[in-house]
């Protein structure tokens, strides 16, 4: 089965834990052996798995990763949204997590986060539940 997220984001870069939607989707699939596969498909957003519990670890990713990769740098792009792409390709597209007996198999703080670099804008995450 699969399922499409709508994601609302507020800022250029947010990142929204989506945690609670992707556990819903899991739950409903009724499926109790396999793989939950959370794709984003979009060239400047991203999806990660970390700690969820502490709100200053999202901000210190956040910060880091702005200190790297500036919005205004000697990019070519005319588009004026490089760094967007150039984060998303560093967090990544997708990510895979084990079910078992039902549940996802995240560690206590793990959570799972979409990445937004270039909003705010609505997005889209595919959740797929595959069996086995
Ligand atoms: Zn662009």
């Amino acid at each position: 089965m699969i399922k499409y997220l709508e994601i609302y984001t507020e800022r250029r870069t947010h990142f929204v834990d989506i945690t609670d939607e992707v556990k819903e989707v899991v739950s409903r699939s009724g499926v109790d052996e396999g793989i939950c596969y959370v794709y984003v498909p979009h060239t400047t957003a991203g999806v990660f798995i970390n700690e969820n519990a502490d709100p200053d670890v999202r901000i210190d990713i956040e910060n880091t990763l702005e200190k790297l990769i500036p919005w205004v740098s000697n990019y070519r792009h005319v588009e004026g949204n490089a760094a967007a792409h150039i984060k998303s390709v560093i967090v990544g597209s997708s990510v895979s997590i084990p079910i078992s007996k039902g549940k996802l198999l995240l560690g206590t703080w793990q959570g799972i986060f979409f990445a937004e670099f270039d909003g705010p804008r609505t997005r889209k995450v595919i959740v797929k539940i595959i069996e086995g």
